[in-house]
């Protein structure tokens, strides 16, 4: 069924200096950004910290290793002891007993002994250095096959033959050479990948302070949209926006609350944003056009706080930025590319800043056009683009037709172009800038 109550025309939208501005898109998005600041921190278990930002510098409670320690199986000695050991005049020494890997002694290795020791074992006292189980006529350890029958020879075992001399010091791992104690082994701001992860692990945490998830509230609107499990209808298009922008905001790290979709009328429209209150940010898509029917930025006008809803960028043009009910708004248009276009290049911005990330700007890199790239917008254009590899260097093709309806030209490119303003024509061969859309953030 169509909604018609969005015939009657929205109230008329203000106009005024700071509204009538058509902004960079530039000054936009610093424009948005001066409404963000990173979240609270809260604490999760450090396999949730994973892309997330510390909130807490984290220090070493101990050394890592913690010990001493053998880097190699073999033999651990006194280096003075095996110092004129050579293939025809080897050093015997006697074989204290064996040190697997969490083993330790408290029997130190005198002259002419050893011990036999496998990686990551303490070092004996006494020891200094390990001779590698290559270098004598020790048996070979365990591996894949056999490790019954080493152990029993490793029993047996009471001297060992060395052929060549080690330096004091040779193949020891020492306490804390990888983390010291007291130290802050990372800072508040990390963002945090695997190595992170695993390095808290090797310091004992558990959990660790993070900054929250922003927490991002979506509606689509439109009296033509229908939600993606209802039966078309003549007229009537899928909701595929909200789908697009709730998958932006967990990919990059938020959590999406779905409102829904309002009719194009101002009660629809208010009923469900007043349930975008409890997030962090609210973005809509539709409704923020020329149109007779763009009833969204009338509702910020009247309800909230308007600071621009045009920029000069294709697609995206009418954005509307303001604040609602005290919560930061974006109104992005609803042609499936614009939104999620506006989303990657001023959305993506303030979510990243309230989850505590510094590194805002996307991966940028310079690409050689495939062929010759027209912009007769007038404005910034983000056009879609597949980008390769060739030889040394890369190379943006077009995706083909760019009109912004086509949401499978998002699904092919991997790369936005773009193309300044004042530029009409980029000519085949010529360098171009491209946004990166799935690579992480370097800078
Ligand atoms: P609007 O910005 O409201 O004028 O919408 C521009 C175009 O985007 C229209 O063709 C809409 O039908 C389409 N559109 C709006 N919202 C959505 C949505 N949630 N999913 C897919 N297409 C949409
Ligand atoms: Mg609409």
């Amino acid at each position: 069924m169509i909604s018609t109550t969005g015939n009657a025309p929205p109230p008329a939208a203000p106009s005024g200096p700071a509204t009538d501005l058509m902004l960079t898109v530039n000054e936009a998005r610093e424009r948005i950004l001066a409404h963000f600041s990173p979240l609270p921190s809260e604490h999760v278990p450090i396999l949730d910290a994973l892309g997330r930002v510390l909130a807490e510098d984290v220090i070493a409670p101990n050394d890592v290793p913690p010990f001493d320690n053998s880097a190699m199986d073999g033999y651990a000695v006194r280096a003075a002891d095996v110092q004129a050991a050579s293939d025809d005049r080897p050093v015997m020494l006697a074989v204290l007993g064996e040190l697997p890997a969490g083993a330790t002694t408290e029997q130190p290795v005198a002259a002419n002994t050893c011990y036999r020791i496998l990686t990551g074992a303490p070092l004996p006292p006494g020891a200094d250095s390990i001779v590698p189980y290559e270098l004598t006529d020790g048996v070979a350890f365990g591996g894949w096959h056999g490790a019954a029958e080493a152990a029993t020879a490793i029993v047996a075992q009471r001297a060992v033959r060395v052929f060549k001399a080690v330096k004091y010091d040779d193949n020891v791992r020492h306490a804390g050479e990888d983390q010291r104690q007291g130290d802050t082994i990372l800072a508040r701001g990390t963002v945090i990948r695997p190595a992170e992860v695993g390095v808290l692990g090797s310091l004992g945490r558990t959990s660790v302070a993070v900054v929250q998830r922003p927490r991002v509230a979506i509606l689509s609107t439109g009296d033509e949209v229908v939600e993606i499990d209802r039966p078309l209808a003549p007229g009537l298009i899928r909701n595929a926006n909200s789908y697009s922008l709730a998958a932006l905001v967990r990919w990059y790290g938020g959590e999406p609350l779905m409102l829904g979709i309002a009719a194009d009328t101002v009660e629809s429209l208010r009923e469900l944003l007043w349930r975008g209150q409890r997030a962090d940010m609210i973005v809509t898509t539709g409704g923020v056009s020329m149109g007779d029917y763009d009833v969204v930025k009338n509702i910020l006008a009247h309800d909230g706080d308007v600071s621009f809803w045009s920029i000069d960028m294709r697609p995206g043009k009418p954005v509307a930025f303001g604040t609602l009910l005290d919560v930061p708004f974006i109104g992005l248009p609803g042609n499936p590319v614009s939104t999620m276009v506006g989303f990657e290049i001023l959305v993506r911005p303030a979510l990243l800043t309230l989850a505590g990330h510094t590194r805002l700007a996307k991966t940028s890199i310079r690409a050689r056009a495939a062929h010759r790239i027209s912009n007769r917008s007038g404005r910034e254009n983000y056009m879609r683009a597949i980008v390769s590899r060739d030889g040394d260097e890369w190379v943006a093709h077009l995706t083909g037709e760019q009109g912004s309806g086509i949401l499978t030209s998002m699904h092919r490119a991997n790369g936005l172009v773009v193309v300044p303003r004042q530029t009409t024509r980029i000519e085949q061969g010529e360098s171009v800038q491209v946004l990166m859309l799935d690579w992480p953030s370097m800078e």
